[in-house]
């Protein structure tokens, strides 16, 4: 027997709506001039669950993930229409600090960006230092958050040698250890392993797994594969619109929108 389309939407609905909220992007519009990036995104981020964006290159992964922390208007002639909301207040209202909201939520970029030259500790301490920031136990702190990338017993006996000299993966690792350190409330990584190898990758996958006990965290990737490995909820991207969002069980196994089932299938992108 077949199910309906609309009986899979309302079965999923129940638990969606039950979740608690961390962010939610409402009506989300973003140009780049005349050109239109994202069109209409309306979707939750789930507090404490790890949700995926997926979808073909160009469909706007990335400059969605830019609005939830107000990096997409550093670019000039970039705007956003529609809102955002942290903890059900917009990040984009006039009196909000968009460097303070970026201290709650971090990103972790797709090419690991140490400084190269710069200590591994100092590397740690980097965002701290440049936001002003003092933290009371520097040592305790930089032992803390490697520790949660799982680095620590990798880099304790060379914590005075360059950032540079890591390999890839334990710079990826760096420097989401440099974002923890600003402890902020959500994560943003856009596409964190691709260009690390199965080790590593495999490395970054458990530590998403293993942070989103205390943060938000959201991950793009072009691999269906670690958005099926690695979220919880999952959201499909195309032409700069939300396809379709639903927990990543269900997108992986019954899509709804065809386009969904195009793309997971392998039939683009
Ligand atoms: P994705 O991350 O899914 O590959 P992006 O968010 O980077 O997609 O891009 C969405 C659209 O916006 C694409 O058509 C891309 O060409 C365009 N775009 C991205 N960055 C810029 C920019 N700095 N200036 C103009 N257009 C851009
Ligand atoms: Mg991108």
């Amino acid at each position: 027997m077949t199910e309906s389309i609309d009986s899979i939407r309302l079965r999923a609905a129940r638990p969606l709506e039950a979740e608690p909220v961390k962010m939610r992007a409402t009506s989300l519009s973003a140009w780049f001039g005349d050109k239109r990036a994202l069109s209409n995104i309306s979707m939750p981020l789930v507090e404490r669950k790890v949700t995926a964006v997926i979808g073909p290159s160009g469909c706007g992964k990335s400059t969605f993930i830019r609005c939830l922390n107000r990096m997409h208007e550093v670019v000039a002639g970039a705007r956003v229409s529609g809102d955002v909301l942290l903890d059900g207040k917009s990040i984009y209202a006039p009196d909000v600090d968009p460097v303070r909201v970026r201290r709650r939520v971090g990103m972790v970029f797709q090419k690991p960006n140490p400084f190269p030259t710069m200590s591994i500790r100092d590397n740690v301490l980097a965002g701290l230092r440049l936001s002003g920031i003092e933290p009371p136990d520097e040592d305790a702190l930089v032992e803390e958050v490697l520790g949660q990338v799982a680095l620590w017993d990798e880099v304790k006996d060379s914590l005075d040698r360059p950032g540079g000299e890591l390999s890839g993966g334990q710079q990826q690792r760096l420097c989401i250890a440099r974002c923890l350190a600003l402890e902020p409330e959500v994560v943003l990584m856009d596409e964190p392993c691709s260009s690390l190898d199965p080790v590593a990758t495999a490395k970054i996958e458990e530590l998403i797994h293993d942070l989103r006990d205390r943060y938000t965290i959201v991950v793009v990737t072009h691999s269906m594969q670690q958005a099926a490995r690695v979220s919880d909820y999952t959201a499909f991207f195309y032409l700069g619109e939300l396809v379709e969002y639903d927990h990543a069980d269900v997108i992986f196994t019954k899509p709804s929108d065809p386009r969904t089932e195009d793309y997971i299938t392998g039939r683009f992108g």
